[in-house]
């Protein structure tokens, strides 16, 4: 292996740290998938297991006398832990016992379904009883001579462990296919679907052909796999379009602070591209259009969205309630004020959501509902952005980003982001290539 590049990683969050060691330790980096069909390739990258987990899960499993029979009780309504004891050796006085543990409402607050695990000596007396209080979290009863009052009552946490995987794959039917055909879970599908919203309508902006690449965690509890984590790194080829759009998550202190390019730019915009679900779009925003109700030659200075009435509108951004009520032509509208020199205007609603006139609102809150009142045809929104008083066309006006990764952490991001970028570009065969020498 070449003499690698040194990293300040003492000041580098935690999971950059270990993914940054995992990485460059190339001995345990183990490729365990690699299939490809017609429709799609997945590579997986499977890091190990920090060892310190490893060593938590050995010391379960403590009971090894093998006399002992494993004896279950699930309650049922209006029962208790006495209940559950009946048929055990001395329960009175076990009951009693327990009642004086400092922990023993573990095993006291009981709920119905709460299944009690219990494992009984051959003189039928309790040596152990467990129970599952959430996955995580396990109460445990233990009897023996020499422990003071005979008994034990404790907690036991169980870790999560997590797993970062790296998979890719085509889009072929749709988008939701596609990710689910590499294994991601229907909530990763959620989140990278989100991560990129700002940038691309997932459900009519993908095309057959385009790619993606995500880098994101597996939990697993006791080796079983409990549900994906977070999205740590993303790329999406769109072909069609000829554009390459990476996402990196970037946290500090615990705190996500967002998803960002290789250049520290905030994927999320101030506003949203289309502020409803809708169904189609009825009109674009054009000069000289021949106006249906009005029956003459005007300009149109925003887009109907088609929707059904009912549809919620949200707020494309943060502001403020500019103007909420009654406008000829306009119906039921509300304008809404955001920072500098930004408005955005809503009209034909059919009834108005809690935002009062005045009020601050964030980004996609419901302002409204679809209607058709006003000048309106058919039920649908009417959509206008306007910058310093300005009609601009709400579809293709450039908007202004969120904030961009801040100086102080630009270090940090930039070796964040560069790992994790070399990582993703292994998919492409000539790049693998050239990782391989580093391995
Ligand atoms: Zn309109």
């Amino acid at each position: 292996m070449p003499q690698l590049p040194h990293f300040r990683i003492a000041s580098a969050s935690k999971r950059l740290a270990i993914l940054f060691a995992l990485l460059l330790s190339a001995s345990v980096l183990s490729q365990t998938a690699h299939a490809t069909t017609d429709s799609y390739q997945r590579v997986s990258l499977e890091l190990p297991e920090p060892s310190r987990i490893d060593t938590l899960v050995q010391n379960e499993n403590t009971i090894e006398q093998p006399a002992l029979r494993e004896h279950r009780y699930t309650l049922q309504r209006n029962q208790s832990l006495s209940h559950a004891l009946q048929g055990i050796a001395d329960n009175g006085n076990l009951l009693w016992r327990i009642g004086r543990h400092e922990n023993a409402h573990y095993f006291t607050r009981l709920r119905t379904g709460d299944e009690l695990v219990m494992w009984l000596t051959e003189d039928g007396e309790l040596a152990r009883m467990e129970l599952n209080r959430t996955p995580t979290l396990t109460y445990i009863l233990e009897t023996n001579d020499e422990l003071a009052d005979g008994m034990a009552i404790y907690a036991e946490r169980k870790e999560v462990k997590t797993r970062i995987v790296m998979a890719s794959g085509d889009i072929s039917d749709s988008f939701y296919l596609g990710v689910q055909a590499v294994g991601a879970s229907p909530r990763t599908i959620m989140n990278l679907a989100d991560i990129y919203s700002w940038e691309v309508d997932f459900v009519r902006e993908l095309r057959e052909g385009d790619e993606f690449t995500i880098i994101y965690e597996r939990r697993y509890i006791d080796g079983e796999y409990i549900g994906d984590g977070a999205i740590l790194a993303a790329q999406l080829n769109l072909k069609h379009r000829n554009r390459t759009i990476n996402a990196f998550r970037f946290e500090q202190d615990g705190e996500l602070l967002g998803y960002f390019n290789e250049n520290g730019d905030n994927l999320r915009k101030a506003f949203m591209r289309n502020p409803i679900n809708y169904t189609r779009i009825s009109s674009r925003f054009q000069r000289g259009r021949y106006h249906p109700v009005l029956q003459e030659i005007r300009d149109h200075k925003g887009v109907d969205y088609a929707a059904p009435t009912g549809t919620p509108i949200y707020a494309a951004g943060d502001g403020t309630v500019k103007f909420r009520g009654w406008g000829r032509g306009y119906g039921n509208y509300i304008i809404l004020q955001h920072a500098g020199r930004y408005e955005t205007v809503y009209g034909h609603m059919s009834r108005f959501g809690k935002f009062q006139q005045g009020q601050r609102v964030k980004q996609g809150d419901v302002i409204g509902y679809v209607g058709m009142t006003g000048l309106a045809t058919g039920p649908h929104l009417h959509y206008e952005f306007r910058i310093n008083g300005v009609h601009h066309d709400p579809l293709t006006v450039e908007f202004p980003g969120g904030d961009p990764v801040a100086a102080e952490h630009k270090t940090t991001f930039a070796q964040w982001a560069g790992l994790l970028n070399s990582q993703l570009r292994r998919t492409d065969p000539e790049v693998t290539q050239l990782a391989t020498l580093f391995e």
